[in-house]
């Protein structure tokens, strides 16, 4: 078969190279970094540079999302997970690895792949018409005239954005005894639905204090590169609360077009509201709430909302410098461009967040475009898997209308399931402990869904 080419040896590129070239079909990674070449972030010419953490977060397949990505991506021979396994360093139940050992293992494996290629040169705009197959990895810092070339054929308006994310809650952790759905001006929101929102109430007691752990909150510095203006629509809450104690509830926490249903003549002096955030109806996003304040300190201070008290978040806020395609929109389920077919897109830049994540959509986009390749095309795994479930996050599974953001792997994007209420031997999950049982039942769904979607072929790792 004629070669496949693959921009960007992050961790997508690779593990996509690493893919194709154990399908048997010809491979060529076109990296930029090379002696005197860099993007900002990156300090080396290895191939899968770990930009920032050295840690590939949990290893816990059965009650952790992204251990349960680690399982998955081991028993599709990931060779990002082999690298990572074997270049470990001891961090607890976290899959931790040595950066220098763990990237160079990469580069020599694909180096020493019989049917890998790697030139070092930057692909400075769309790859040549006779490039029939191309996947496109090149990352949150995707070099400017390839980003550029891309934008020409999307007519999106932007690919880099100054990336403000407000934090994502499960909507299980949310206490309804508190909190109550009802839209604005019972006005509808997205999906036609007159309660679209959730809304926490607060007095001015709770409010007053509320700002003053905003104000008093650590937060996280900006790095050089990240030095990108913002707009006034999506300030920061602890930035909006600085230019005023009041102009909180004048803005994202106004409690006007509101009653709480409990108890309709008391007026709440503020009013925080969550947006559902996913199809499946199992995560809310805190509308207004993009911040910078530390992750720490971010569950603390947002716990002290009614309502909140026991909020679990899927992801916290934060604010950096990203180009992501507004995938939904514009790439099909194989991780095609509609508009360009012979370009796939894998990693960062198809708006999955995270190391893991990132090599999760190479793993998946170099299948998907080897099996094209040789005539026998297969669908993207299922959404039970958690690979499945990133893919149905960036071509299709968050609500019409609402703004595509970037996402780490979570439970809440899995289709739910039913807390258990007793075990496999019949005896009785005490409540407490039913979130955790489920999160398992979860798991295994998900390694069974993803062994039917390989076909069984593959021998079976253990977990
Ligand atoms: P990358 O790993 O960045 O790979 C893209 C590659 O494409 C690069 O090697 C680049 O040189 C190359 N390239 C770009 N343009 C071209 C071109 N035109 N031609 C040829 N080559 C090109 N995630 C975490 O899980 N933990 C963290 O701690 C973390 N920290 C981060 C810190 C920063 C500053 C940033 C920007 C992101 C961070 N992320 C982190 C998010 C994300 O996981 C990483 O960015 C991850 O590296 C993304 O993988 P990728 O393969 O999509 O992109």
């Amino acid at each position: 078969p004629s070669p496949i080419h693959v921009i960007g040896g992050g961790l997508a590129g690779s593990e996509a190279a690493w893919q194709i070239a154990q399908a048997g079909v010809p491979v060529i990674l076109h990296e930029m970094r090379r002696p005197g070449v860099r993007t900002d972030a990156h300090h080396t010419d290895g191939l899968a540079e770990l930009v920032c953490s050295n840690s590939f977060r949990s290893d816990d397949w059965e009650y952790n999302a992204v251990g349960l990505l680690h399982a998955e991506m081991r028993r599709l021979d990931s060779v990002i997970m082999a690298c990572g396994d074997a270049h470990q360093v001891p961090a607890g139940g976290a899959l931790a690895v040595d950066r220098d050992g763990f990237s160079n293992a990469v580069t020599e494996r694909l180096h020493a792949h019989p049917h890998v290629t790697v030139v070092r040169e930057e692909i400075a705009g769309l790859p040549p018409a006779d490039w029939d197959s191309v996947i496109v990895a090149t990352g949150p810092l995707t070099s400017p005239a390839l980003a550029d070339a891309i934008l020409s054929l999307t007519g999106e308006e932007s690919l880099s954005f100054f990336d403000a994310i407000a934090p994502i809650v499960h909507a299980d952790s949310i206490d309804f005894d508190i909190a109550w759905r009802q839209s604005r001006y019972d006005k509808e929101g997205p999906g036609g639905d007159a309660a679209a929102y959730v809304n926490c109430p607060m007095d001015k007691a709770t409010y007053d204090a509320f700002i003053d752990a905003l104000l008093s909150g650590p937060k996280a510095e900006f790095k050089e590169w990240e030095n990108v203006p913002y707009f006034d629509g999506c300030l920061p809450i602890e930035v909006m609360a600085e230019r005023g104690r009041e102009t909180l509830r004048h803005g994202p926490m106004k409690p006007i077009g509101l009653t709480n249903p409990r108890d309709p003549t008391v007026k709440p002096h503020a009013i925080v509201q969550l947006r559902q955030d996913n199809a499946l109806g199992t995560l809310f996003n805190m509308v207004g709430f993009q911040t910078k304040l530390k992750h720490g300190a971010q569950a603390e201070v947002f716990r002290m909302i009614p309502g909140l008290q026991n909020a679990q978040f899927a992801r916290l806020g934060g604010l950096h410098r990203n180009t992501f395609l507004n995938s939904p929109r514009l790439l099909d389920r194989q991780l095609r461009l509609k508009a360009m077919p012979r370009l796939r897109f894998a990693g960062q830049v198809t708006g999955v967040e995270g190391y893991v994540e990132s090599a999760a959509m190479g793993l998946v986009a170099g299948r998907l475009a080897a099996a094209e390749r040789l005539g026998a095309p297969i669908e993207a795994p299922p959404p039970e898997t958690a690979l499945g479930a990133l893919i149905e996050h960036i071509t299709g599974g968050h609500l019409d209308g609402a703004k595509f953001q970037p996402m780490n792997v979570n439970y809440g994007l899995l289709p739910p399931l039913e807390a258990p209420r007793v075990d496999a031997e019949g005896r009785r999950i005490p409540p407490k402990d039913r979130g955790r049982a489920k999160k398992r039942l979860m798991s295994l769904r998900a390694l069974e869904a993803l062994d039917a979607w390989r076909g069984g072929t593959s021998p079976t790792v253990a977990a």
